[in-house]
């Protein structure tokens, strides 16, 4: 498997993680997508999955209606880009993915990275310590990934 590393600038992920933790209000899972260029490997831009679709947060726990994707393809269409991971909140420190996680890939692409930001994205100075990231194989398998592997980097601008 080709080792595909992606990447982000600190200034974007720490505001990817402000927008967590404000959408989450500190009682419940919220998510985004990670958009960027393919080729370039590069994390440019973010869209929450409640901008997608209002009620995705509703239950405390993410449920992403099928719908919110027709947006979501339109602005990743319009703008030339694609959908290089997602991201989304767990309440306390597990990181890892529970069943639905596992069975209901946001995007059922292998290579796609699941990243998981432990306490709701509460924490102050939360970077790439202790979250989880879990890499999409293809039919239904997932790998988690040592975050010292570098497969997921947070680069200085
Ligand atoms: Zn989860």
């Amino acid at each position: 498997m080709p080792a595909t590393n992606l990447s982000i600038t600190k200034p974007l992920w720490k505001k990817l993680i402000k927008e967590l933790k404000k959408r989450g209000k500190g009682i419940r899972e919220s998510g985004a997508f990670l958009l960027g260029n393919s080729l370039k490997k590069e994390v440019t831009e973010f869209i929450c999955y409640d901008e997608l679709d209002p009620n995705s947060l509703d239950t405390g726990i993410i449920v992403f209606d099928g719908d919110g994707y027709i947006p979501l393809w339109k602005i990743c269409r319009e703008k030339g880009l694609q959908v290089l991971a997602d991201v989304h909140t767990h309440p306390g420190n597990w990181t890892g993915q529970s069943g639905p996680d596992k069975k209901h890939p946001m995007i059922a692409q292998a290579g796609h990275l699941a990243l998981i930001v432990p306490h709701l994205a509460t924490k102050r100075g939360q970077l790439l310590n202790n979250i989880g990231i879990h890499e999409y194989l293809g039919d239904k398998q997932w790998r988690t990934w040592e975050t010292v592997s570098g497969k997921f980097i947070i680069t200085d601008k």
